[in-house]
């Protein structure tokens, strides 16, 4: 990358925001965070504090002079601030729903006042209950009763997309929507229910690994390295304005065998439990039985291909948590 930008990254005190915030000081950008550390953490951002070209702004992106002076300033949004992890959305749906929608409403509407091209972090969670296929951007999406909470979540995020669409066609904003598969790695907490980093933590403190549901359920699982070569590349993509793509990795695992693979990489005796979605999440909870993403449209504009297999990413976790 040649150019040397002014950045916004909402949310960038996060897990996936803090390891973008990184690399794009490290491609020499100057980099604005905006976090208002409700599940971010000023520790992650350790790394980048003392370069010149850091700056953090705590503060709400619902705060609309501060994002009017921000997105003012920069030349392109990353836009990740949202409500995180299925625990944390079920246990405050107001929230969740309050900034998931109106604080991308917000980042849009003034991104347009300022022609300022925007990436939109979304969720494979928008694509609901299919299990038959791999997750194609076109896919029709499944979603549950309103009863659900967690449905919640997904529909907040599909209105997102659906706003950011629609300033791109009717306002010629300049957008680009990215839809996340299950991203991990270091500084993921096991705070807001997230797999991985729970499953890690009980086994290096021998405590029980708890799998909710029988465990059959699959997910594919992405490095958050690879996630942020994923984002920084759409960015500078002009193809793929106006556009949706998938980012993950193609390859699935059951959280059974998870589990089994945690515990042996560990060398952990923790037993492996399974313990009812009503315990784990309350009444209310219905999960995804599979959830794997097809990954031709990315591979095919920016060359993405993921580095890092389950077994490099758990050890990734696995050093993490020793260290
Ligand atoms: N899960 C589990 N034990 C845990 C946390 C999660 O068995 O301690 C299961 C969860 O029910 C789901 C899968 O692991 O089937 C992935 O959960 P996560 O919350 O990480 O992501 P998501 O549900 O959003 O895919």
């Amino acid at each position: 990358m040649k150019d040397k930008r002014k950045v916004l990254v909402t949310g960038g005190a996060g897990f996936i925001g803090s390891h973008l915030t990184e690399r794009l000081i490290e491609l020499g950008h100057e980099v604005f965070v905006i976090d208002n550390l409700w599940t971010g953490r000023l520790s992650n951002l350790e790394k980048v504090q003392n370069s010149g070209r850091f700056h953090l702004i705590v503060d709400t992106i619902l705060n609309e002079s501060v994002m009017n002076e921000l997105i003012f300033k920069v030349d392109h949004i990353y836009h990740l601030a949202a409500a995180v992890g299925v625990k944390n959305i079920m246990d405050h749906p107001v929230e969740t729903l309050d900034i998931n929608v109106k604080g991308t409403e917000t980042v849009l509407r003034l991104a347009n006042r300022f022609k300022k091209k925007v990436l939109i972090a979304s969720t494979s969670e928008i694509y609901g209950k299919h299990v038959e296929h791999t997750l194609s951007e076109d896919d029709n999406r499944v979603m549950g009763t309103v009863k659900k909470r967690r449905w919640a979540y997904a529909c907040s995020k599909t209105l997102d997309e659906f706003l950011a669409l629609a300033y791109y066609d009717e306002k010629k904003l300049p957008v680009v929507i990215a839809r996340l598969f299950n991203t991990v790695g270091p500084r993921q907490t096991g705070q807001y229910g997230m797999v991985l980093p729970n499953f890690v933590q009980s086994a290096l403190l021998e405590k029980p690994i708890t799998v909710y549901g029988d465990g059959t359920q699959t997910r594919s699982f992405t490095h958050v390295k690879d996630v942020v070569w994923a984002l920084t590349n759409l960015m500078e993509e002009p193809r793929a304005e106006g556009d949706v793509f998938n980012v993950g990795n193609d390859h699935e695992i059951t959280i059974n065998d998870l589990a089994e693979k945690v515990k042996e990489m560990t060398g952990s005796e923790s037993p492996i439990e399974h313990i009812p979605y009503e315990k784990a999440y309350g009444p209310g909870f219905e999960d995804m039985e599979r959830r794997c993403p097809n990954i031709e449209k990315i591979r095919n504009l920016i060359g993405f291909n993921p580095t890092y297999d389950i077994d490099a990413i758990i050890q990734s976790v696995i050093d993490y948590f020793k260290e």
